[in-house]
């Protein structure tokens, strides 16, 4: 499943880039009709809160409205409209820019690989922007505000919209070829997704963790 958050949602796409969610998140300004035309071609669903977006014929089936309130509204709505999994690949992907996570192995010939190896691993880097994770108490804050989430809120998906294609159902990737799909809508050559290592830290503060 792909994503598309209008941008007034930007604290939601970074929970849902946490999850593991391939979230796009357009340029500040960004008009409607572009939005949509977005969408269309990456095989997004669009999740806003701005009811003009229904107007466009090519938005429908296609997009989520959530209620003005806070974040914890726009994930209760949001896991009951998509059977969002919080805890679909924890932690994999780049929270600022949507890239999935690569490994690195720190590297003692230079400072900043022995910085990196005094800090908690595994260690991981974007390869979109470069930005360095690693373990620590910010990511387990993380992986326990997904995982409260995951129980006050997860249902499985129902049997009626589960078909390849629709929105709420099984990803775009799944019908054919092979893992591009899923590597999100900039084209990102790297490593396999860090599926099973949810472990690292993202070194800019707050701008997820916060309440
Ligand atoms: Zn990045």
């Amino acid at each position: 499943m792909r994503l598309l958050c209008d941008e007034m949602l930007g604290r939601l796409a970074r929970w849902l880039r946490a999850a593991g969610y391939d979230t796009a998140l357009p340029e500040p300004g960004t008009a409607d009709r572009a939005l949509v035309a977005r969408a269309v071609a990456e095989n997004r669903t669009i999740i806003s809160r701005d009811r003009k977006l229904a107007e466009f014929r090519a938005a429908r089936g296609r997009l989520v409205r959530l209620p003005e309130d806070g974040l914890e509204a726009a994930v209760a709505a949001l896991s009951a409209a998509l059977a969002i999994d919080w805890l679909h690949r924890p932690l994999s992907r780049c929270l600022r820019c949507n890239a999935p996570l690569v490994p690195v192995t720190p590297d003692p010939a230079i400072p900043e690989g022995r910085a990196l190896r005094r800090l908690p691993p595994p260690h991981t880097r974007c390869p979109a922007c470069g930005k360095l994770y690693w373990a620590g108490g910010h990511r387990r804050r993380m992986l326990a505000r997904l995982a409260a989430w995951q129980r006050a809120y997860h249902r499985p998906p129902r049997p009626a919209l589960s078909r390849a294609g629709d929105p709420g159902g099984r990803p775009a990737s799944s019908r054919g070829k092979s893992g591009t799909a899923a590597l999100g809508g900039r084209a990102i050559e790297g490593g396999p997704v860090a599926a099973n290592g949810p472990a690292w830290q993202p070194n800019v503060k707050g701008s997820v963790s916060r309440r």
